[in-house]
């Protein structure tokens, strides 16, 4: 289906972390991450036809964020307020329109939803958002965790597959079946 085919009055365009750390050639990458550049672009000029309200997300941590395995956590340091691996891709077309959604801002515990501790459920439904329509990295990390949180606030959840990419393919495998059992759809 094509993007014009899928959005309508009500739903939400959202991009996850398409930052420079998560492509190829940053500290924590996703095989072939940038692939998803192309692909959520055109989404978002569909979007902004429809007049659907499009949001990104981006890991935005302090630096020695406790995710960083300099710090005890799982990850390389990663995606540091205002460094060029924070930043979006160079190329992602997000336009002016675009509302960006911070997480992995805070000292105590790491966010990989949009959705914790971030206040965007409250957005969405101010906005009159019933679904979302989301892409974007990890697709096996924080796409995963933003869909399955969006279904618990209530939300209906369609993932783009050709906009999303998992670190590994055995994450990718256990992820979309861990939607799918969420209620999740895809297209
Ligand atoms: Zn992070």
């Amino acid at each position: 289906m094509t993007p014009e085919d899928v959005l309508k009055t009500g739903d939400a365009l959202v991009v996850v972390d398409v930052q420079n750390d998560f492509c190829p050639d940053g500290t924590l990458p996703v095989p072939t991450g940038d692939e998803v550049v192309a692909v959520m672009n055109r989404w978002i000029a569909a979007a902004a036809e429809r007049d659907v309200p499009v949001y990104a997300s981006r890991d935005w941590h302090p630096r020695d964020h406790l995710s960083f395995d300099t710090e005890g956590g799982p990850w390389p340091v990663h995606c540091v307020q205002d460094t060029a691996g924070a930043a979006f891709h160079p190329e992602l077309a997000l336009g002016e329109g675009a509302i960006v959604v911070s997480k992995g801002t805070r000292f105590d515990k790491d966010q990989y939803s949009a959705f914790d501790d971030t206040g965007f459920a409250e957005e969405l439904r101010r906005k009159g958002v019933t679904r979302i329509v989301v892409g974007g990295l990890a697709e096996d990390v924080c796409v995963h965790a933003t869909a399955k949180d969006a279904r618990a606030h209530g939300f209906d959840v369609v993932v783009i597959r050709d906009g999303t990419r998992a670190i590994s393919e055995e994450g990718r495998r256990k992820t979309e079946a861990d939607l799918e059992d969420a209620g999740v759809a895809f297209v």
